[in-house]
């Protein structure tokens, strides 16, 4: 029995439906890790530089064994696989996918490369609206969250 965690998709450039199947496909097919749950695709006006379109929006619940950072490479591997340009596009500029760890299990985990639960979610209604719908609480799941020992 892995951990189980939450994953939010998001896509606003190209086919996004596409992209949003291409990564539950790529999770399902990592090592120790099934995707058990996704959450209806919303539409949602987008964050930051302007002239951007709508993002599709997806959270799916995942349970694997990989350790969070080896999850995040995975994650960042799946979103150069859908045409990511990291380098070409500025935070939160237009993208063909984002793959962010919302939670983890229960873990609080704080490093350079990872903030979980993730420190946008307490803002982010459309996370929340998604939470939800897998039945999760989300601000429960954030007070929750504990450094690991
Ligand atoms: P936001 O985090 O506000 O949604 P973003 O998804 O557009 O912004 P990115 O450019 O995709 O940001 O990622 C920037 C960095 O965020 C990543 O390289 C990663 O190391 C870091 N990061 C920190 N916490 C997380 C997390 N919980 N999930 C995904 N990436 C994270
Ligand atoms: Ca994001
Ligand atoms: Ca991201």
């Amino acid at each position: 029995m892995g951990e189980i965690v939450y994953l939010a998709l998001g896509s606003n450039l190209g086919d996004r439906e596409a992209h949003l199947a291409l990564a539950r496909a790529r999770l399902d097919a990592l090592p120790a890790t099934r995707v058990l749950a996704a959450s209806p695709v919303e539409e949602t006006p987008p964050i930051g530089p302007a002239g951007q379109g709508p993002y599709l929006n997806q959270m799916l619940r995942v349970e694997t064994t990989l350790p969070a950072e080896a999850l995040l490479d995975a994650c960042q591997a799946i979103e150069g696989e859908a045409g990511r340009d990291r380098a070409a596009s500025p935070r939160w500029g237009a993208r063909t996918l984002d793959v962010d760890v919302v939670l983890y299990g229960t873990r609080r985990i704080t490093t350079p490369r990872l903030l979980v639960p993730h420190p946008e979610l307490a803002n982010r209604d459309f996370w929340q609206r998604e939470l939800a719908a897998l039945d999760v609480d989300w601000s429960r799941a954030m007070r929750d969250a504990t450094e690991a020992p």
